[in-house]
């Protein structure tokens, strides 16, 4: 066989397989696509013969759906991280969700005071709802938390030094690393200490002339344990205060709740960072607070007045449907039960075990008849992946284990199903967590679990 037995393009067009696919130019396109890898696979001699025309015709028509298919889908998330930067980090509250819906569809006054008729700023609304849920005098919101630092540093800092302890040096995810922040930002870093111990008399030893800021970084996604110190932001203050030194605490995650009672601790709060006298603190808007992309500085006002000032507000500046979601989303707080029932990323990091074992019993009841053995199991899940520490909560999850594919292969016709199922694959399973799963999914996972598994 050889590459002159495939058809001629227009033959392959006039398959009646394709013909209602439109438009006719995306179809020939797929066609001589398809043909040209046959062609390769021909003449390579990876493939013996050619297929028939049905195949080929076939072959075409799924790709043209394929392709018609959009890129960004939506997902469904077995995988019990909560927040997971890659599948979208914190679903938005449905207030918050309707608020952007509606930014986006029409206009709003976004920089427009309704009384005078006189143009504002885009960031009043948010920050009397920021002040009111963080304590905070003066808040200003950009495009994310690594812009907050950039700006933060650029503004405040640039040409002169800021001291960070050396067990603070972190990379969390994604290219952002401190040293590389802030070397973008013209700032020189000064490392004190040591990858375990950094004493209050380490950053009082390197205070100089030149020091700008000292700035305290929550390591998100790790944690020192055994052998270690580091100075509390108190101390940080004070010494701060002795130098007229402004303290900077990036705590990241940006918990406005306390979910210590929930079996989360050790997460510093936004509040407490604004309490013990940080000058400002800097969170992102899409990790606990449980909005939508952003990255938030609160604090004293005549520092955020300079922030504001730059000319890189302009460029960090947030979208008419990030601050409006933003705005409902700060909105919820002023009832903390309220954020807690109706913010998706606090209701589902505080899901009782119990509830989760009575959803996964009915997930196992609806999978029966299954070619698998469908187990459940007590598990730990990390829920943070990668934005909060390696906070582990009880879980309990539905193994699956097929007979008929490998564990590997069942979670990617998972992934490849409509909607997306992403579950974790652990040696020689695959495990769903219905953790952060929406109620209103299960129905989807069920279907796509069934037709994965006959
Ligand atoms: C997540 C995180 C950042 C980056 O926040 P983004 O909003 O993702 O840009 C910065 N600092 C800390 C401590 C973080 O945890």
């Amino acid at each position: 066989m050889t590459p002159r037995d495939l058809p001629a393009v227009p033959k392959l067009l006039a398959h009646p397989a394709l013909a209602d696919h439109m438009p006719r130019d995306a179809v020939t396109h797929a066609a001589r696509e398809v043909l040209a890898a046959w062609r390769d696979r021909l003449l390579s001699g990876s493939a013996a013969e050619s297929p028939a025309l049905d195949a080929l015709a076939h072959e075409v028509a799924a790709k043209l759906v394929a392709e018609s298919r959009p890129i960004l889908r939506r997902v469904v998330n077995a995988t019990g991280i909560v927040l997971h930067t890659n599948l979208g980090r914190a679903p938005l509250a449905e207030s918050a969700a309707a608020a952007a819906h509606a930014a986006a569809l029409g206009y709003l006054n976004l920089e427009l005071d309704l009384v005078t008729g006189k143009r504002s700023s885009r960031q009043n609304p948010i920050r009397a709802s920021v002040c009111h849920v963080t304590g905070a005098e003066a808040a200003t919101v950009v495009n994310n938390c690594a812009a907050a630092t950039i700006l933060v540093l650029r503004t405040l800092a640039a040409g002169r030094e800021v001291i960070i302890s050396r067990g603070q040096l972190v990379e969390i995810g994604g290219g952002f690393r401190i040293p590389d922040i802030l070397a973008v930002s013209g700032a020189t870093l000064r490392e004190v200490g040591t990858t375990n111990i950094t004493r209050i008399a380490d950053y009082a030893a390197a205070v100089t002339p030149a020091t700008a800021l000292l700035m305290r970084v929550h390591a998100s996604n790790f944690r020192i344990r055994g052998f270690t110190k580091c100075a509390s932001l108190a101390e940080l203050v004070a010494l701060g205060k002795a130098h007229d030194i402004p303290v900077i605490d990036d705590v990241g995650s940006g918990m406005a709740l306390d979910l210590a009672p929930f079996g989360l601790p050790g997460e510093p709060s936004i509040r407490e960072g604004l309490a013990a006298g940080a000058d400002l603190v800097l969170f992102s808007g899409d990790k606990l607070l449980g909005g939508p992309q952003c990255g938030i500085v609160a604090g004293r006002r005549d520092l955020v007045e300079r922030l504001e000032r730059d000319p890189l507000m302009r460029a960090f500046r947030c979208d008419k449907m990030t601050l409006a979601a933003l705005e409902a989303t700060l909105r919820l707080y002023r009832d903390p039960a309220d954020a807690m029932r109706k913010l998706p990323v606090l209701r589902m990091l505080t899901t009782p075990l119990g509830e989760l074992r009575t959803r996964a019993e009915r997930l196992r009841t609806a999978l029966q008849g299954v070619n698998a053995e469908v187990t459940l199991r007590d598990e730990t899940a990390y829920v943070g992946g990668g934005s909060l520490p390696d906070i582990a909560l009880p879980t309990v999850v539905v193994a699956l284990k097929p007979h008929a594919v490998s564990e590997g292969e069942l979670a990617a016709t998972l992934r490849h199903s409509e909607p997306a199922v992403l579950a974790r694959v652990q040696a020689g399973e695959v495990l769903l967590d219905l953790r952060a799963v929406f109620e209103r999914d299960t129905g989807d996972l069920v279907k796509a679990l069934r037709a994965a598994l006959l």
